[in-house]
C-alpha cells in the first residue's frame, strides 16, 4: 500500500528534467518507480488522450505541485477562473511552464445565462494570460445547475468564434447539483459539449446502493444520471467523473485501511470499473496524496476489500454527508436559507480541510445561515430524507464561516 504519510524519490521529475517537488520522506526507489500514471485514456471522439487519474485544482496554488504532478504522468490539468480568485489558473500556468503542449489544459467560466459572448470572450482571454498560454483544449461552462446558462445561445456563438479563432479546441459542461441529469441531457441533445465533467461516485450508484438497501434508508439520487453518461459514451461525447470521493473525509478511513488499496483507490477504481466516465479528475494538495491517489491509476476491476472499505465509508457517513445532487430539502427554510449549498461550504471546512475555500464559497451565497443561529422554529429539523440534522449542521456552518 502506498502510504500517505511517507514521501518517494525525485527521480521521474529529474528525467523530465523538471524542478524537484518537496521531499518529506525517503521510500525506497523499487516503490518509487512504481508510483505513476499507468493508464492514458481516450476522451470520447476528440482525439485526446489523457491520465485516468488527473489532476484538480479548486483546492490549491502551487506550481509546484503541478509540476510534480506532470513528472507522476499525469497529463491532464484542470482548472477554472475562480479556484482561488485566478490563483489556481496563475499556479498552473507556471508550473506547466516549457510544458505546456505536452498535457490536456482545461479551464472554466461561470457565464451566466444573460452572458455575452463578447465578455465570455474577455474572461477567456484573461484565462489564458494567467495560464501563460494562448489556447486551451477544453473550455467548459462551470457548475451548471439550470437550463437557461445552457440555452444561453451566446455561450454557443461564443464558442464558435472561440474555436475558429484556435483559442479552444473542444467545449464542455461541468456540474454537480440536482439538475445535472436534465442539463447533461439537454447539451447532448443539442450537441453543445465535447466533454463533460460531472460529479459521479459510489454514493450515487443504484446497484451500489442496493447491496446495503437493506441496513440504510436510501434515496436514490438522479437515477437517470448513469444512462445519460452512457449516452454521453455512446454519442462520442468525452465523459470525466469529479467528485469521486463521496465528501472526501478519507481520514475517517485510514484506520480500515489494508496492505493493497486505500479508500480513496477504491472510490477511483469504482468509478474506472463503471465503464462510464474515460478518466477522473481529484483535487491534489499535496504530494503524498498525489502519490497514493495514483496508486489506483490502472485498475478498472474493484476488489471485494475495495467494496467492503465503500461499504464501511456509506455507514460511517450517512447521516453526516450532505448528497451531491440532492436538493429534497429545497424550500424547507421560512428564512429561504439555501440548505445544501450552505451544506457544501461546510464540508469544505470540515471535510477537505479547506477553510479558504470554504469562506470564499459561503460568503457567495445569496442567502447564508445566520438565521440558524437564532431559529426557534427549525422548519427544515425532518426535511432531509437521510437524516441529516440541518438545523445543527446549519448552525455550525454559521458559526464556522459566518
Ligand atoms: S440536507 Fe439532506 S435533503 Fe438537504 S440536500 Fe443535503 S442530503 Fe439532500
Ligand atoms: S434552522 Fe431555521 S433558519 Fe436555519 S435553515 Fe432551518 S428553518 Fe431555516
Amino acid at each position: 500500500m502506498l502510504d500517505r504519510r511517507t514521501f518517494l524519490g525525485a527521480g521521474t521529475a529529474a528525467t523530465l528534467g523538471l524542478a524537484a517537488p518537496k521531499v518529506k520522506a525517503a521510500r525506497t526507489m523499487a516503490e518509487a518507480e512504481s508510483v505513476g500514471v499507468r493508464r492514458y485514456v481516450p476522451l470520447g471522439n476528440t482525439g485526446l488522450n489523457i491520465s485516468d487519474i488527473s489532476f484538480g485544482s479548486s483546492r490549491s496554488a502551487d506550481p509546484e505541485l503541478v509540476r510534480h504532478a506532470l513528472a507522476r504522468g499525469i497529463t491532464y490539468f484542470d482548472t477554472a477562473e475562480s479556484y482561488r480568485f485566478g490563483a489556481s489558473e496563475e499556479a498552473m500556468g507556471e508550473g506547466l511552464k516549457g510544458d505546456r503542449d505536452k498535457v490536456v489544459l482545461a479551464s472554466k467560466t461561470k457565464a451566466r445565462a444573460s452572458a455575452r459572448a463578447d465578455d465570455i470572450m474577455q474572461t477567456l482571454e484573461e484565462s489564458l494570460q494567467r495560464l501563460k498560454t494562448d489556447y486551451l483544449d477544453i473550455y467548459f461552462l462551470h457548475s451548471v445547475n439550470d437550463l437557461d446558462r445552457m440555452q444561453n445561445e451566446e455561450w454557443a456563438l461564443f464558442t464558435e468564434r472561440a474555436k475558429e479563432q484556435g483559442k479552444i479546441r473542444f467545449r464542455g459542461m461541468s456540474g454537480h447539483g440536482s439538475q445535472l441529469s436534465p442539463c447533461v441531457a439537454y447539451a447532448l441533445d443539442h450537441e453543445l459539449a465535447d466533454v463533460i465533467l460531472v460529479a459521479f461516485n459510489f454514493g450515487q450508484d443504484p446497484d451500489f446502493l442496493d447491496r446495503l438497501r437493506t441496513t440504510f434508508h436510501f434515496v436514490d439520487l438522479q437515477q437517470s444520471l448513469p444512462a445519460q453518461l452512457q449516452r454521453a459514451k455512446d454519442n462520442g461525447v468525452g465523459v470525466i467523473a469529479m467528485k469521486t470521493l463521496m465528501g472526501a473525509r478519507v481520514n475517517d478511513m485510514q484506520p480500515f485501511e489494508k496492505p493493497g488499496g486505500t479508500f480513496a483507490q477504491a472510490a477511483f477504481r469504482w468509478v474506472l470499473s463503471t465503464g462510464k466516465a474515460d478518466a477522473l479528475v481529484v483535487s491534489m494538495t499535496d504530494v503524498d496524496q498525489i502519490d497514493e491517489y495514483l496508486g489506483g491509476s490502472g485498475d478498472t476491476k474493484m476488489t471485494d476489500a475495495d467494496m467492503e472499505l465503500l461499504e464501511r465509508y456509506v455507514s460511517l457517513q450517512t447521516d453526516q454527508y450532505c448528497r451531491h445532487g440532492c436538493d429534497a430539502c429545497d424550500g424547507a427554510c421560512p428564512d429561504g436559507v439555501q440548505i445544501a449549498e450552505v451544506l457544501r461550504t461546510r464540508m469544505y471546512e470540515v471535510d477537505y480541510r479547506d477553510p479558504f475555500m470554504a469562506r470564499a464559497d459561503y460568503a457567495q451565497l445569496a442567502i447564508r445561515a445566520e438565521s440558524c443561529l437564532t431559529c426557534a422554529h427549525q422548519a427544515c429539523a425532518a426535511a432531509c430524507p437521510y437524516g441529516l440534522e440541518i438545523p445543527i449542521l446549519t448552525r455550525d456552518a454559521a458559526v464556522r464561516l459566518g
